[in-house]
């Protein structure tokens, strides 16, 4: 899925990116870090990025895992 804008000065940056799962439910599991190159629009501040299958396996995993379980790589 891709956003467009309508501007034309985007630039790539690289980042890193912790995510959290929500609610009460996801404060005891461990969060996932990413590690994407951000498509920033320097006039709007639109960004996207792509994940990696494996910290998408990771999201899926503990968004149907009640319990906290490690999810280190
Ligand atoms: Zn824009």
């Amino acid at each position: 899925m891709s956003y467009v804008c309508g501007h034309n000065r985007e630039r790539h940056f690289p980042a890193e990116i912790n995510i959290h799962f929500p609610g009460m439910g996801g404060l005891d599991k461990p969060s996932v870090w990413v590690f994407p190159r951000l498509k920033v629009c320097l006039d709007c501040g639109l960004t996207q990025f792509q994940m990696a299958e494996t910290q998408l396996t990771q999201l899926t995993e503990g968004e149907f895992t009640p319990e906290a379980k490690s999810m280190a790589a």
